[in-house]
C-alpha cells in the first residue's frame, strides 16, 4: 500500500517555497526523512522547537491525507488558517462545525483533495469518524500532545488510550507522536501504546534565547509593572499567578497603568474567556495576566515574557510556563519574583491537600527542587536543564550569568537569627513572627520586645550589622532548605526544626547572596534595552513598527491572528533587510511564495515610502 514519495520534490524545497526558512532545525530533517520512509516516530522537543513541520512536510510529499490527532479544539482552527495562509489544502473535524460544513470536510477527504485533516481525538474513534477513514487514503498519523496517553501525567485523556487502535487498523500507515513532556516513564508509555517499533528523536529541551531571571520579591507588583514598563512596553506576554483574585487584581493594575491587560482563569464566563484568549491570539502587545488554566497549546509565536508573580509548585510547571515565550527564537525573558511567602504558600498547599502521603513527599520533593532554582547563585540554566537530565554549561544568558551575585559566609548570622527563634521560645513559652524577630536581632525596642522582656535577651541586638532585607533574604533561604518552619497555620510564626541543629553547630555552611544596587541593575539592563531596539537602528524600528501596524490591518481583514499573517521574527527580518524587490523579499525567512504574492507589492509599497520619507527627515 505503501507508494514511494513523489520523488520529484524534496522536503527542503517544500521548506523554502511554502514555509519561505531556509533551513531544518535540530532534528526536523531526520524525523522528516524517517517518516517519509514509512517509519514511526517518537518527537520530543521542546514547546518552539518547531514540531508541527515534522508532520506537515511528510504529509505534503506522502501519497494520501495527513490525519493530525489533536486534543485542543480550539487551537486547530488556527493551526488549520495559518496552512491555508501557506496554500496548504487543510480543514479539520471537531464540535465547532456544523452538521453542513462537516459533511462538506468530508467529502473533500474522500475526494483526496485535502493534505492534512486535523481531528480530535473522540471524533476520530467515533463509527462515523472511522468511516471516514476507511473510504480515505492516509498518508500519516500525527499524534500531537502524545503525552495525553500517560495514566500517571497530569494531561491525561482516556481516548488517546484508545488511539492503540491505529495501529492494528492501519499497520502500513506510519505514525508519528509528538510531545514537548519529557519524561523517560512517559517516553515509554508513548512508544508501548501508540507506535511500533517507533524510531525516539530526542531534541536537547535548551530554549537559548529564553533568559531566566529570578528577583527578590518586595513589592511584587510594583516590581512587575517596572519590568514591563521598563523593558518590554507594548510587548506580548503572559503573566502567571496562582488565584484567581490576584489575576482579576493584577489585570486591573497593569490596565490602570496604560498597560494593554487582560484577565484569564477558570472562574470567568465562558463567553468572557475565549473572547480575552482571541484577543490575545489576533492583537499585538496583549498582557494576558492568568492562572495556570491559561495553557497548554498557547502557540502564539511572539510571547515576548512570561512572568511570575507567585512561584510555580515544580520546575515541570515552571519549564512549561516559561516555555510559551518566545516560540518564535527571538529574545524573551523568563521573570519571576520570589519571596517568603511563596515558600509558605506551597509547602500550604501541599499540606491542605487532601492527597495520600505518598504523593505529598513526591509534591514536596517537586517543590524543593523548584526552591533550590530558585534560591541559586549559579546558572539556572545549568539546573533547569540538569532536572531533565540535560548536562550543559553556564549558559551567559539567565541573571545568575549576566551578573553573578557575590556571596557571603553568612553561618553565623544564620546561627544568630536561629538561636534568637529559640530563645525568644524558651523565655515567652510561645513563638513569633518574622518582624518580631529581626526587631530583637536588630535591637529595636518594641512595645512588643519590651512587653516579652525579649530586649534582656543575649541575642537582643547582635545583629544590627545586617538590614532588615538582608535578615529577610537569609530567613527565605533557611525555610526553602528546611532549616526554619514557618506555621501557616499559626499566624507564620518561626519554629527551628531537627535539622536547625546542623546550622547551629556549625556543620552546615550558610551564604547570602549580594546583588548589585537596583538602580545600578537598571542602568545594565536598560543599557542594553529591550532586544529588539538593541537589534534594530532608530529608523530600522519605526520601519518595523509601520510593519506591525500594516498586519493587524491585514489580520483584521483576513479574520485571521496577526502573526499568521507574518510573525515578529519576519517582520523584523524585513526591516533589517529592506528588500526593494521581490526577488530579495524572496530571501528572508517567513516568506515562502504564496505570501509573497499576497503581500509582496504591498510591502515593497511600504518599504519604499518609509525609506524616502526617512531620507526626507535626516
Ligand atoms: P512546537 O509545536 O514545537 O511548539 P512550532 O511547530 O509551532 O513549535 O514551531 C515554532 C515556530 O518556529 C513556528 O513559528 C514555526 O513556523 C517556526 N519554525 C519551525 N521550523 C522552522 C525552521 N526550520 N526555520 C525557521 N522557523 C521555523
Ligand atoms: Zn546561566
Amino acid at each position: 500500500m505503501n507508494a514511494s514519495p513523489k520523488p520529484a520534490i524534496s522536503a527542503e524545497h517544500l521548506l523554502q517555497h511554502i514555509w519561505g526558512y531556509p533551513t531544518f532545525r535540530g532534528m526536523q530533517r531526520e524525523v522528516i526523512e524517517h517518516v517519509v520512509r514509512g517509519g514511526d516516530a517518537l518527537v520530543l522537543m521542546p514547546t518552539g522547537g518547531g514540531k508541527s513541520l515534522c508532520y506537515q512536510i511528510p504529509a505534503l510529499l506522502r501519497p494520501g491525507i495527513g490525519i493530525v490527532v489533536s486534543p485542543l479544539i480550539a487551537l486547530m482552527q488556527d493551526q488549520v488558517v495559518a496552512l491555508r495562509e501557506l496554500g496548504i489544502r487543510a480543514a479539520f473535524l471537531n464540535s465547532t462545525l456544523d452538521a453542513h460544513d462537516a459533511r462538506e470536510v468530508q467529502a473533500r477527504a474522500r475526494r483526496g483533495e485535502l493534505d492534512l485533516l486535523y481531528m480530535a481525538p473522540e471524533r476520530l474513534l467515533s463509527e462515523s469518524g472511522q468511516r471516514l477513514l476507511e473510504a480515505c487514503r492516509i498518508g500519516l498519523f500525527a499524534i500531537d500532545e502524545a503525552h495525553c496517553v500517560s495514566q500517571w501525567g497530569h494531561d491525561f485523556r482516556p481516548e488517546y488510550g484508545q488511539l492503540a487502535m491505529l495501529r492494528d487498523r492501519w499497520p502500513d500507515v506510519p505514525r508519528i507522536a509528538l510531545t514537548a513532556t519529557a519524561d523517560v516513564p512517559t517516553r515509554k508509555e508513548i512508544a508501548d501504546k501508540l507506535l511500533q517499533d517507533g524510531r525516539a528523536f530526542v531534541s536537547s529541551f535548551d530554549r537559548p534565547n529564553i533568559r531566566y531571571r529570578v528577583v527578590e520579591k518586595r513589592d511584587g507588583r510594583a516590581q512587575l509593572l517596572q519590568f514591563i514598563r521598563g523593558e518590554h512596553a507594548g510587548d506580548c506576554g503572559v503573566v502567571y499567578c496562582l488565584s484567581r483574585n490576584t489575576v482579576e487584581e493584577v489585570a486591573m493594575m497593569l490596565a490602570a497603568h496604560g498597560v494593554n491587560a487582560l484577565p484569564y482563569h477558570a472562574g470567568l464566563p465562558t463567553e468572557t474567556r475565549s473572547r480575552h484568549l482571541r484577543r490575545f491570539l489576533d492583537e499585538d502587545g496583549i498582557v494576558m495576566v492568568a492562572t495556570i488554566a491559561f495553557g497548554m497549546g498557547i502557540d502564539k509565536p511572539d510571547v515576548r515574557f512570561v512572568a511570575h508573580l507567585d512561584m510555580p509548585k515544580s520546575i515541570e510547571g515552571y519549564f512549561q510556563e516559561t516555555g510559551r515565550g518566545g516560540r518564535d527564537g527571538l529574545p524573551a525573558q523568563a521573570w519571576m519574583a520570589y519571596g517568603l511567602a511563596d515558600v509558605v504558600q506551597q509547602r500550604r498547599l501541599i499540606e491542605l491537600s487532601d492527597a495520600d502521603d505518598p504523593y505529598k513527599r513526591l509534591s514536596t520533593g517537586k517543590l524543593d527542587a523548584m526552591l533550590a532554582l530558585a534560591e541559586a547563585a549559579d546558572c539556572r540554566r545549568v539546573r533547569l536543564l540538569a532536572y531533565f537530565d540535560e548536562p550543559s554549561t553556564p549558559c551567559g544568558n539567565c541573571d545568575n550569568c549576566l551578573a553573578p551575585p557575590a556571596l557571603e559566609d553568612a553561618t553565623e548570622a544564620a546561627q544568630k537569627l536561629l538561636s534568637t527563634i529559640y530563645r525568644c521560645r524558651q523565655t515567652s513559652g510561645s513563638s513569633f513572627g518574622v518582624t518580631h524577630i529581626i526587631d530583637v536581632l536588630r535591637g529595636k525596642r518594641t512595645e512588643k520586645v519590651e512587653r516579652y522582656g525579649h530586649h534582656a535577651l543575649s541575642t537582643f541586638g547582635i545583629g544590627g550589622d545586617l538590614s532588615e532585607a538582608d535578615w529577610r533574604s537569609l530567613l527565605r533561604q533557611l525555610a526553602a532548605q528546611h532549616l526554619l518552619e514557618v506555621d501557616a497555620t499559626h499566624f507564620n510564626v518561626l519554629h527551628l526544626t531537627n535539622a536547625s541543629r546542623d546550622v547551629l553547630r556549625g556543620q552546615r555552611r550558610i551564604h547570602l547572596k549580594r546583588r548589585e544596587q537596583p538602580s545600578e541593575r537598571k542602568r545594565r539592563t536598560s543599557a542594553t534595552t529591550t532586544a529588539r531596539q538593541s537589534v534594530l537602528s532608530a529608523g530600522e524600528f519605526a520601519l518595523f513598527e509601520s510593519l506591525r501596524t500594516w498586519r493587524s490591518g491585514v489580520a483584521k481583514e483576513h479574520g485571521v491572528p496577526a502573526y499568521v499573517v507574518f510573525p515578529d521574527a519576519t517582520l523584523q527580518a524585513i526591516a533589517l533587510a529592506r528588500p526593494r524587490n521581490l526577488d530579495q523579499l524572496r530571501g528572508i525567512s517567513g516568506v515562502g511564495d504564496k505570501k509573497r504574492d499576497a503581500y509582496g507589492d504591498a510591502l515593497l509599497d511600504l518599504i519604499r515610502t518609509h525609506v524616502e520619507s526617512d531620507a526626507v527627515s535626516h
